[in-house]
């Protein structure tokens, strides 16, 4: 074997080693997903300035830009996952490892885990139902709270992220499709993140200024429920079947 064949098939095989393998139906997933981060990345952009401005009152205002970072790297990294055949567990690994490495910050870690737990409870193999979507959300919701420590109440993304796992488990309980189920409780996040306003901050770097913060709702739960109700806008869009 000549040094260039060496080469080639030494990078083949770590090429294969990084990604499992995965069923049809995970792949198929993998795509979907790859394409809900990109339409996520671009509304971060879109709202990134804001996120930053709403951060800037009582944090250090990088919110928006680090948003932006990790959603942009994120998006990135689950659609290279993708096409190379992943599953949607490692797309969504993949995706919360480019994120914490290039977000930044408080948030840009717990963005990281959060994906990194869905894709470790979605795995390569099962199908991306309303079941298991619910049980990895409410996994990822445990793992943010053990992570950070912070409850309802103390205005982070924990306000947004407890209320919207609690609603998707109780509408998937109760029978409902995950395209149903999904933009309802994006709904009840985005109004538990408006209503994190009337809160003052008790945790991250904005908790020194707690106080000037109360009219201006948390920057990182309003993000939250712009992934949530983005999502929902592109779930409903693409079952139109509109281009
Ligand atoms: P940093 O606080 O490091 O500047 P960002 O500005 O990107 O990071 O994110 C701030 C957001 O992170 C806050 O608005 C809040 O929602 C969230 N956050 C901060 N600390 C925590 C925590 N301990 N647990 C959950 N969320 C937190
Ligand atoms: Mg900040």
């Amino acid at each position: 074997m000549g040094e260039r064949e060496r080469v080639d098939s030494a990078t083949a095989a770590a090429a294969q080693k990084t990604i499992p393998p995965a069923s049809d139906e995970s792949r198929q997933a993998a795509t979907v997903i790859a394409g809900l981060l990109a339409r996520v990345a671009q509304a971060i952009d879109g709202r990134a300035d804001e996120l930053g401005r709403m951060d800037s009152v009582a944090g250090d205002g990088d919110h928006g830009i680090g948003m932006q970072r990790g959603s942009r790297a994120g998006a990135g990294a689950a659609r290279t996952a993708a096409e190379a055949g992943a599953g949607a567990g490692t797309t969504l690994t993949e995706a919360g490892d480019a994120w914490s490495d290039e977000g930044g910050g408080t948030s840009g870690v717990l963005w990281g885990r959060m994906l990194q737990t869905l894709g470790q409870a979605l795995g390569d193999d099962a199908p991306v139902n309303g079941r298991a979507v619910a049980a990895a959300v409410v996994e990822a919701k445990d793992v943010v709270m053990g992570f950070g420590k912070a409850r309802v109440g103390d205005k982070t993304m924990i306000d947004a992220i407890v209320p919207f796992a609690d609603d998707l488990t109780a509408a998937v309980d109760a029978g409902g499709a995950l395209r149903e189920a999904w933009p309802h409780a994006a709904t009840v996040a985005e109004q538990a993140a408006q209503r994190t306003a009337e809160l003052a901050a008790k945790l991250g770097r904005a908790r020194s200024h707690g106080d000037k913060s109360i009219g201006t709702p948390d920057p990182g739960a309003v993000s939250f429920a712009l992934v949530c109700t983005t999502v929902a806008e592109e779930l409903a869009r693409t079952a139109e079947g509109t281009p």
